[in-house]
């Protein structure tokens, strides 16, 4: 695997919002002066900020905000690897990566093996299902990019199904169900909303005929935000007519509905399911590593695992929280500070310097209703914890994301990216029609 064989080996699995930015400054100070060798191992060529995913489900998100891991490698001075992590071999300090197969099913590269020095565990989480009957088969997921752009097809032929050949007839309204009213449930159906204003412009179909509704367990939207702003969420989605089915538990999803747990039968032409997150099944049993009830590494104050060489970050991690019940919460913010950490204690360790101890500091949380606003509370040392919305919102909900940027782009080619991003919006169709 490694150019040579003499440098420290370090292999990280999943280029997600954690592993690319570690990747990428890993490579600048270890890979660039040649004292470790660098390896991304993803499932995938290419990368999306995951949080941007109900955008492209949606159809408004600008296809250059992807990036490819080949050259972000050439770049940064880490190799990338294409495939899928399948086992782990401590002993041996081995991974096991599953065969790539084309789009027609034809053998890419065979199965094989990466061998470690240090390993770094970054792949994320997937949609719990909490095994409700008939979700896995009958809704739509957001956990990958490939499910979003799924999600944004079935979308654009439903509404072409649906609409062209029945102008000026009365036809049945199409139905989108999302389930769990979390932020990426309720993120989405503010997006599927914008997405069915700018078709009726487009002359694609009625401002009237969609019917969004969120079907949500608890009696409140956004259960980790402030009340005052759930409400102010609430009152916003109910004034764009979207339906807030709270305090309903789904048990059963069958081809055609959602069933809530009083017998409700909710109708659904297209369902969304948003409801948790868990870490992937196969981490369970990989090679007698810890783990909580959702799959998820647990790992020590640094972010290592039990084993020394191995450590975990990001969704697919169970950090303790100092100074608060449970675990640092699954979100971007949490992945791009562990990915700081990692990367200064790997540089340590090669220096034979002390590992750094993570502190996970909330600067709260923000949720966008596209167009319409932004909502959020922001943490502070000073002024404890404060509301906003609106413009300010906006602006902060935005830098998250050019935060990443920055760290996997650097600043010049970020403010290029975004004045290039501005342009092509204003000459472009506001959503994918393809
Ligand atoms: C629709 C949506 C909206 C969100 N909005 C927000 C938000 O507004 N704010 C916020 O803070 N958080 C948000 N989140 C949560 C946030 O996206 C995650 O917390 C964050 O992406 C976690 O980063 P990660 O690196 O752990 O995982 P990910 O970013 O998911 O990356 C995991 C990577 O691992 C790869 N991978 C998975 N399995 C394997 C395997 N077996 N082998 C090789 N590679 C593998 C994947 O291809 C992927 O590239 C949102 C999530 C979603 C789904």
């Amino acid at each position: 695997m490694s150019d040579n064989a003499e440098k420290h080996r370090i292999v990280i699995v999943g280029g997600g919002a954690a592993g690319l930015e570690l990747a990428t400054s890993l490579g600048k100070k270890l890979g660039k002066p040649g004292l470790a060798d660098i390896t991304l191992l993803d499932a995938t060529a290419t990368h999306i900020w995951k949080p941007l995913l109900h955008e492209v489900a949606a159809g408004t998100l600008d296809e250059s905000e992807q990036v490819d891991y080949l050259a972000q490698g050439y770049r940064n001075h880490f190799h990338f690897r294409l495939g899928k992590m399948e086992g782990l071999n401590r002993q041996k300090k081995e991974i096991h990566v599953g065969a790539t197969f084309s789009e027609n099913g034809n053998l890419i590269i065979p199965k094989r093996t990466l061998t470690y020095d240090t390993l770094v565990m970054a792949v994320g989480s997937v949609s719990n299902t909490f095994g409700v009957k008939g979700v896995a088969e009958h809704c739509l997921f957001l956990d990958t990019t490939a499910q979003a752009f799924k999600f944004q097809k079935q979308l654009l032929e439903m509404y072409i199904k649906n609409y062209i050949g029945n102008e000026g007839k009365t036809v049945k309204p199409l139905s989108i169900a999302i389930i769990g009213a979390g932020a990426t449930g309720v993120e989405l159906s503010a997006q599927l909303h914008e997405v069915t204003n700018v078709l009726a412009t487009y002359g694609l179909k009625e401002p009237n005929d969609v019917k969004l509704c969120i079907i949500e367990a608890a009696t409140q939207l956004l259960p980790a935000l402030p009340a005052k702003l759930a409400q102010a969420t609430q009152q916003q989605l109910t004034a764009l007519g979207i339906d807030l089915k709270l305090g309903r538990r789904v048990v059963e999803v069958t081809p055609a509905a959602i069933i809530t747990q009083d017998g409700e039968y909710i109708a659904a032409d297209l369902k969304v399911w948003a409801a948790g997150i868990k870490a992937p099944n196969w981490l369970k049993d990989l090679d007698g590593l810890e783990t909580n009830r959702i799959n998820q590494l647990v790992v020590d104050s640094t972010l290592k695992t039990s084993d020394d060489a191995i450590f975990a970050i990001g969704d697919c991690a169970a950090c303790a929280w100092k100074g608060h019940d449970g675990n640092v919460p699954p979100r971007a913010q949490a992945a791009h500070q562990q990915a700081s950490a990692v990367c200064k204690s790997l540089v340590n360790r090669l220096k034979g310097e002390a590992l750094v101890n993570f502190v996970y500091y909330d600067y709260g949380s923000l949720v966008s209703l596209g167009q319409y606003t932004t909502v959020g509370n922001l943490m502070g040392n000073l002024m404890g914890t404060v509301s906003i919305g609106g413009f300010i919102a906006r602006v902060v909900y935005l830098s998250l994301y050019k935060m990443h940027q920055i760290a996997i782009h650097g600043y010049f080619r970020t403010v290029m990216l975004t004045l290039s991003n501005l342009f092509r919006r204003s000459a472009f169709a506001k959503i994918k029609m393809h």
